[in-house]
């Protein structure tokens, strides 16, 4: 099947054009990936017999398609001009970034909300990929619904939630950035991030 028309599945239809030609210009191996990874894509630089490989998670909804799909062709043209002497979320990548962003704003291709978030994260000189809050929060509010997913920062206090591996916790009290949560069986307290994905399980009284 034609490259754009497996993007535009993806992306917002109008930027799987400029993507399917970077895809060539940068003869770039682009892998959609069905792993779960925490990460949301990924970039390798070239080595042996293998050229530059960009994957994106399959499963993020089309604006945080986009945004990871930019961010790994940054890290690739950051590679093409330093190689290895520049660091990975660097002066120099940030700058290439924001360049590659540029004819998706002009496109306007993004809801505004997200727009303001990626603007903010790219003028935040200590953002690095999926560590910006507020830009995940963002681009988040577009994915499709899931049932009883949720963040642990969206839970009530005191809330009784699941992880995916079965452990059972309790929310308790925020401390500074995260959420000090109690594992049920063994009393135990562990740390969440607030955008942690856990299953809320609604207690009966
Ligand atoms: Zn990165």
């Amino acid at each position: 099947m034609d490259k754009v028309k497996v993007l535009e599945k993806y992306l917002p239809a109008d930027a799987a054009p400029l993507i399917g030609r970077w895809i060539d210009y940068f003869k770039c191996e682009f892998k959609i990936s069905r792993n779960r990874n925490s990460k949301f894509g990924d970039y390798r630089p070239p080595h042996l017999e293998k050229g530059h490989r960009i994957s994106v998670n399959f499963d993020l909804n089309p604006y945080a398609f986009l945004v990871t799909t930019v961010h790994e062709f940054a890290h690739l043209h950051t590679w093409n001009q330093h190689k290895h002497k520049a660091k990975p979320h660097g002066t120099e990548w940030k700058d290439n970034f924001k360049k590659m962003m540029q004819p998706f704003f002009e496109k306007d291709i993004f809801p505004m909300d997200v727009k303001r978030a990626i603007v903010s994260y790219l003028n935040n000189p200590a953002a690095s990929s999926c560590s910006d809050l507020d830009l995940y929060r963002a681009l988040r509010k577009y994915d499709a619904p899931k049932e009883s997913v949720h963040t642990v920062e969206k839970l009530p206090p005191k809330a009784l939630f699941k992880l995916k591996d079965g452990r059972v916790f309790r929310k308790d009290e925020k401390l500074r950035k995260r959420y000090k949560c109690i594992e049920v069986s063994s009393k135990r307290v562990y740390l969440f991030s607030p955008v942690a994905e856990v299953e809320h399980l609604e207690e009966k009284n």
